[in-house]
């Protein structure tokens, strides 16, 4: 078999890799910890279950429109009002396969070969690989950890040429969990009003995911004059323990929306009909849940901070969102593990730490900004300690 040009251009993902990796290691029977996922050990809350089983016994088991059922569509135009003060129309709001499919859709129904995307590093995984699959440029732009790992204004605009299609936006971000602030974003609004072919993608899938006096904004209500000119991703996956189910949902101008359910409806049609009555459920329900699992995370998040600075050799700032820390191994880079093995990069660094402790990580290198790697505390505190006490003995094993 032949395959693609367009195969060729993307590579599988790191953090699959990282956690397929500790699913071996396991089968071996080795004692492996996995911080490498990037999903919630919470279960989905069980009101959302019940009103999936409700669906099903009451048949809602046919097709369902390409972009959603309408009670669901409602669901999300009422969840925009309520959570970010933004007004859409049913038409203008879309249901896929996750966030992942809505990104898609929409880079399959604007990027044209040569367009450029831009994607401040550290990025999602999947950013660079959904554009070149899709033909486009991806412009990677490094942020620093001096700047909370965010783009700054001058940053985007050296970065802007006139292919630039979009800017792919991240708050908060997988995997530095940094959180723009309004003034932060406004910096990158005010450039945009400048440059109209340019438009943001923009990924709030950690939206319910901040912690202390961090609060969430999103482009589009920071700079409403954008409007027509944002896509607004946003799912159930992360902040409703719903991974599985595969609910994600779009925000956006009309026109684009109907390009992507174009798309949509000649590759997948509409999500799984029970999904999208569960979704229904969760958007629409008790949402206490949600905060409570924020405390949760947010103790998580101080725990596994302050146990990586105390580790020999790496520097952690604190996140402010998602449920990632990004630490630096700078310090480390050059040592000698004591079986003799040099650690020339963060990747050697994770690699190492899994064969010796049995520590599962994702290395900076695979997010586009080393030398770091990406620690995911959304796993029980037990596991966090532990894992962390086994990074600890291995940066003081180092030499
Ligand atoms: N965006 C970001 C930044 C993510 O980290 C993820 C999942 O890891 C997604 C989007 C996609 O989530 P889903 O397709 O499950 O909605």
């Amino acid at each position: 078999m032949r395959f693609s040009k367009a195969l060729s251009r993307i590579k599988p993902s790191a953090s699959i890799a990282a956690s397929q990796r500790a699913r071996e290691l396991r089968a071996e029977g080795r004692d492996i910890i996995a911080l490498s996922a990037g999903e919630p050990d919470f279960d989905t809350p069980e009101h959302i279950k019940q009103a999936a089983e409700r669906a099903m016994a009451a048949g809602k088991t046919k097709y369902p429109p390409v972009s959603g059922i309408a009670e669901l569509r409602e669901a999300i135009v009422a969840k925009f009002k309520r959570d970010n003060h933004l007004e859409y129309s049913t038409r203008e709001v879309m249901v896929s396969n996750g966030g992942k499919q809505v990104i898609v859709n929409a880079l399959l129904a604007t990027v044209d070969e040569g367009d450029e995307v831009i994607i401040p590093a550290p990025y999602w995984v999947s950013y660079p690989e959904m554009v070149n699959l899709c033909g486009g440029t991806p412009v990677i732009v490094k942020s620093s950890a001096e700047n909370g790992f965010k783009l700054t204004g001058e940053q985007l605009e050296a970065a802007i040429t006139p292919r630039t299609k979009w800017l792919m936006f991240n708050s908060p971000c997988n995997p530095s969990g940094a959180v723009y602030s309004p003034a932060e974003i406004k910096a990158l609004t005010d450039v945009l009003l400048e440059h109209p072919q340019v438009g943001i993608i923009s990924d709030d899938i950690y939206e319910h995911l901040v912690y202390g006096d961090t609060r969430f904004a999103t482009p589009v209500e920071v700079e409403p004059r954008l409007r027509d000119r944002v896509l607004v991703v946003n799912g159930l996956s992360k902040a409703y323990a719903m991974t599985g189910w595969r609910v994600g949902f779009a925000a956006g101008p009309e026109a684009l929306i109907k390009a992507m359910d174009k798309i949509q409806g000649q590759v997948t049609s509409g999500v799984n009909s029970i999904a999208q009555w569960a979704a229904v459920e969760a958007l629409n329900g008790p949402q206490q849940f949600i905060a409570e699992w924020q405390q949760v995370f947010q103790q998580r998040r101080e725990l596994v901070v302050s146990m990586l600075n105390d580790a020999e050799g790496i520097e952690c700032q604190v996140p402010e969102g998602a449920f990632y820390a990004y630490p630096c191994c700078a310090a480390l880079i050059g040592r000698t593990t004591p079986e003799g093995q040099r650690i020339e990069s963060d990747e050697d660094f994770t690699k190492a730490l899994l064969e010796s402790e049995g520590v599962a990580l994702v290395h900076g290198g695979a997010f586009g900004l080393s030398p770091n790697f990406r620690v995911s505390y959304a796993a029980a505190e037990e596991d966090l300690r532990n894992a962390c006490e086994r990074i600890q003995r291995f940066c003081a094993s180092l030499s």
